[in-house]
């Protein structure tokens, strides 16, 4: 694996069907699996490690962000990655980034509305890195559902020739979506940040028995979530995240909120299948403790 600093450089490792893989570093589970997926389908896997200032809208949040640029390149060689894109940050922003990527109506919703800016800034870092790196395929996580839909429609209508997969969320062994910032959370937080998949569960589990509507769905994560300050929970349509009343599509049912300092998203996918059913996507399960803690158990086995 090669540890490369420039667009140019990038381009001229790459051979055959490259593959991105964007991240914002202090890798776990999720990112290896996306890594993985694109292992098994690309003669280039291309991960890239940039903590993008744009799409933060809280300096506290940006300089307190965990980075680890060896521990990473240890995994993602692992993980069987041919290029590690580690830029700084004049490399990205030369001169301050006067074009701006905002994909209207798809960034009011959820996300769009607590963290105003977040989304223009993941799709400039994203519109850059897809025009500067050409892969033939980017790899991003479902975990961000609304995120996944602002880029796939930005590369639609920016016709960038570029296919976007989305990849499965991978939880640690009770549930909890693995995130970068769950290292922040101490032992009660971490107990109330259990509340948020569990609802999530509990959702999918009222899904399954026939429950179609938002009010139903959403109530029973607000009833789990007891140990988190809410700052919403909603049913949304994948393609334009626009609110839903009820799953008659492709969907996701997303949750944010606040344990402490920290703040954590999730969501289950709602995925309509050609003949008309929706099955409930859960997300895959580690069956151990996450590379997350190193030897610092969060969970006792
Ligand atoms: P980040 O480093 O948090 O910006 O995430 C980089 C990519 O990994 C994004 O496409 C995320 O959606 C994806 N990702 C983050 N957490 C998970 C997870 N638990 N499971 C699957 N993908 C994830």
């Amino acid at each position: 694996m090669r540890v490369l600093h420039t667009f140019a450089e990038v381009r001229e490792a790459s051979v055959g069907i490259t593959s991105l893989v964007p991240t914002m570093g202090y890798l776990h589970e999720g990112h290896l699996s996306l890594m993985a997926t694109a292992r098994g389908e690309s003669d280039t896997v291309v991960v890239s490690l940039f903590v993008n200032p744009l799409q933060f809208n809280d300096q506290e949040d940006l300089a307190r962000y965990p980075r680890d640029l060896d521990r990473d390149g240890r995994l993602a060689r692992e993980a069987g990655v041919d290029l590690l894109f580690a830029p700084p940050l004049e490399v990205m922003y030369p001169m301050p980034a006067l074009t701006r990527v905002t994909v209207s109506s798809l960034v009011t919703e959820m996300e769009g509305a607590y963290r105003p800016g977040h989304f223009e800034g993941v799709a400039t870092v994203v519109a850059k890195l897809l025009a500067g790196l050409q892969p033939q395929r980017a790899y991003l996580g479902r975990k961000d559902a609304q995120q996944l839909a602002v880029i796939r429609r930005m590369a639609f209508d920016l016709s960038f020739p570029v296919d976007i997969v989305g990849g499965q969320t991978v939880r640690e062994s009770d549930g909890l979506a693995l995130s970068s910032r769950n290292v922040f959370l101490d032992r009660n937080e971490r107990d109330r940040a259990l509340g948020i998949s569990r609802g999530l569960m509990a959702a999918a589990d009222a899904f399954e028995t026939g429950a179609r509507d938002a009010h139903t769905l959403e109530g029973k994560v607000r009833e789990m979530v007891t140990g988190a300050e809410v700052d919403y929970v909603t049913l949304a349509d994948a393609h334009t995240a626009v609110p839903l009343s009820g799953v008659d599509r492709d969907a996701f049912l997303a949750v944010a909120a606040r344990v402490g300092s920290t703040r954590l998203i999730d969501n289950v996918p709602f995925l309509a299948e050609p003949g008309g059913a929706i099955s409930v996507d859960r997300g895959f399960r580690l069956s151990g403790p996450s590379i997350l803690y190193g030897d610092r158990h969060a969970i006792d086995y």
